[in-house]
């Protein structure tokens, strides 16, 4: 005999009308911010956790919590924090990007689902209310979003990645374009103007914190990246190599290196740092000079 035990652990509160989220499990686990949306006759999961304790937990709160079967499992992108709790929407459709359902590690058997994979949009209509999936890219291949426009709320996955996690610094990670590893800065600045373009009240990020002031938020990513660009581009110009080039000194990292030394234990919190400011160098020097070697 086979028991699972289902553990307590997800906590979902209410942040819109049709709209509940969990942010307790990601202290506590390795976990993605896990969520769900009602549209009046069913549920839709956002993410399912990073185990299958969480997703099982998820699935059986949201039931609770609308009174209404679970239909759907959205997953943003492949990552394990993300679609760990998967198995446990075994009887649901996965809705994911054709590019994320590409990329899915080879152990996922993505054959015993049903599956909505979708090119670059996808709407799921009931009555008055729709939600909106669109692939953006960025943080890794695939990676995608979904829109709820009646409530102007954004699931935007690993696109954001909030306090208490990142030191006040706008997250941005490479994880594609193998087997090279480096990312595409302009698949983020593409994202964030089309963000900027949406009516979007509450952004639900990966990780960390809702973001409830969208517009000001996605201003301050913005200029964070397009200063670094700036730096990078006229670095490369002028002949210099990645060795070479030092970051610059903006305030948004003075202030990071702060808060990172006065954490515990000071010398983790400021490798962490260290280490992301070298994966943000390397991606946007090697993206950037990619870019000029080939216009030569
Ligand atoms: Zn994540």
């Amino acid at each position: 005999m086979y028991f699972l035990i289902v553990s307590e652990m997800v906590k979902l509160e209410k942040i819109s009308d049709h709209i509940v989220i969990d942010t307790e499990t990601q202290s506590m686990s390795r976990s993605s911010i896990i969520g769900g949306i009602s549209l009046g006759k069913y549920s839709i999961a956002i993410e399912s956790g990073s185990t299958l304790e969480i997703g099982m937990d998820l699935k059986l709160k949201l039931r609770d919590f609308f009174n209404l079967p679970v239909k759907y499992l959205f997953l943003t992108h492949t990552h394990n924090d993300h679609r760990g709790g998967m198995d446990a929407f075994s009887d649901e459709t996965l809705i994911m990007s054709e590019k994320c359902k590409e990329n899915m590690p080879k152990r996922i058997r993505l054959s015993k689902f049903s599956l909505e994979a979708f090119e670059e949009k996808h709407i799921i209509q009931e009555n008055e209310l729709s939600m909106e999936f669109l692939k953006v890219a960025g943080h890794s291949i695939g990676s995608s979003v979904a829109y709820f426009p009646s409530e102007k709320v954004l699931f935007a996955g690993d696109l954001f990645i909030t306090e208490p996690i990142n030191f006040g610094l706008p997250f941005m990670s490479f994880y594609q374009n193998k087997p090279k590893r480096t990312g595409n800065p302009e698949e983020y600045f593409a994202a964030f103007e089309l963000f900027k373009s949406m009516d979007i009240d509450v952004i639900v990020p990966g990780h960390g914190q809702i973001i409830n002031n969208p517009q000001e938020y996605l201003d301050k990513q913005t200029a964070f990246f397009n200063g670094l660009k700036t730096h990078f581009v006229a670095e490369i110009k002028r002949g210099n190599n990645l060795e070479e080039i030092e970051m610059p000194s903006m305030e948004l990292i003075v202030h990071a290196y702060k808060i990172a030394e006065s954490r515990k234990p000071k010398s983790k919190h400021v490798r962490f740092l260290d280490h992301y400011l070298e994966v943000l160098k390397t991606s946007f020097y090697n993206y950037y000079s990619g870019i000029f070697h080939n216009l030569d």
